[in-house]
C-alpha cells in the first residue's frame, strides 16, 4: 500500500476525478477526508469506502468558504492527529466565447477554481508546515497550459494554478512540503456534459491514443505523486492526456 496511514483532503471528491482519486487513495490505505458539496453524494462515496475495508469521512463544504474549510482541517486533525496530502480538485466550467462571457461566468470560475484552491491550501498549509510535511497536489488542466476555444476564465484559473504549483514548491520544499499540479485531457466526466456531442468527438479524434481518459486514470498520477516514490518530484506540472497536446 503506497499511501498506508497518510491523511489525505480530496475536494470536489462525490464524484468524477475527485471521486476516482477518494477510492484509489483509500485502497492505497490512506484515511481521507471527502470533501464536495452535495451530502448524499458524499455520503455515498463515504459508504463505498468504507464498505471495502477502508477508511473515510466526509465533509460538506464549499471550497470558496474559508471558515468552513478551517473546520474541515481541525475535524481531519482531531480525527487523525496530521495531514499529509491535499488534493485540490474541485473545479466548474462556465464556458462561453469571449464576446458572450458574462462578469458573472468569469467571476464563478475564479472564485472557485483559483480562489478555492488558495483557501484550501492556505487552510491545511499551518499544519504541514507545523508537521515539516506534506504534499500538495491541484489538478489544473492542459487548457491552462494551451488555451481552449470558449474558455478564457477556466484557462485562467487552470494557468493560475500552476503557477501558485510553482510558488509553493519554492516557498514550502525546504520545509519539507512537495507541490505539484497535474494537467488531465479530456476526461470523461459530468464536467464534459455541457460540451457539444460534436466537440467532444473532435476531441477524441485529436488524442494519440483515440479516446478520452477515465477519472482512474488521473487518481493513479495523484497517488504516485502523493506517495514517498515521488518523494523528488516538486514543482512538476504533469500532463495526463493520452498525448493530446501533441
Ligand atoms: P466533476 O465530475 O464535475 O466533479 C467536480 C466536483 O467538484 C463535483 O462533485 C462538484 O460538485 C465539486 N465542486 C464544484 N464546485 C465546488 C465547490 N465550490 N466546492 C466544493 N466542491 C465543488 O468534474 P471532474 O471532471 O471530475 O473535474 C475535477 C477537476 O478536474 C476540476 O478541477 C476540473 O477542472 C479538472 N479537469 C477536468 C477535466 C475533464 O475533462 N474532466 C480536464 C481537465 C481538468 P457539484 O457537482 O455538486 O457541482
Amino acid at each position: 500500500m503506497r499511501l498506508k496511514d497518510k491523511v489525505a483532503i480530496v475536494t470536489g471528491a462525490a464524484r468524477g476525478i475527485g471521486q476516482a482519486t477518494a477510492f484509489k487513495f483509500a485502497r492505497e490505505g490512506a484515511k481521507v477526508v471527502v470533501c464536495d458539496l452535495t451530502p448524499e453524494l458524499i455520503g455515498e462515496t463515504v459508504k463505498s469506502i468504507r464498505d471495502a475495508g477502508g477508511d473515510a469521512i466526509g465533509s460538506i463544504v464549499d471550497v470558496r468558504d474559508i471558515a468552513t474549510l478551517r473546520q474541515m482541517v481541525d475535524e481531519a486533525v482531531a480525527n487523525w492527529g496530521r495531514i499529509d496530502v491535499l488534493v485540490n480538485n474541485a473545479g466548474i466550467v462556465k464556458d462561453a466565447q469571449l464576446k458572450n462571457m458574462t462578469e458573472e461566468q468569469f467571476d464563478l470560475v475564479v472564485e472557485i477554481n483559483l480562489k478555492g484552491v488558495y483557501n484550501c491550501t492556505r487552510a491545511v498549509v499551518d499544519t504541514m508546515l507545523a508537521q515539516q510535511s506534506g504534499v500538495i497536489l491541484s489538478t489544473s488542466s492542459v487548457v491552462g497550459l494551451y488555451g481552449n476555444f470558449g474558455q478564457t476564465n477556466y484557462a485562467a484559473t487552470k494557468g493560475a494554478v500552476i503557477s501558485m504549483t510553482k510558488t509553493w514548491a519554492k516557498e514550502l520544499g525546504r520545509k519539507g512540503i512537495r507541490a505539484n499540479a497535474v494537467c488531465p485531457g479530456f476526461i470523461g466526466t459530468t464536467i464534459l456534459n455541457s460540451m457539444p456531442e460534436r466537440v467532444l468527438r473532435a476531441m477524441e479524434e485529436r488524442v494519440p491514443l483515440g479516446r478520452l481518459g477515465r477519472p482512474e486514470e488521473i487518481a493513479d498520477a495523484f497517488a504516485f505523486l502523493a506517495s514517498d516514490e515521488a518523494s523528488y518530484i516538486n514543482g512538476a506540472i504533469l500532463e495526463v492526456g493520452g498525448g493530446v497536446t501533441l
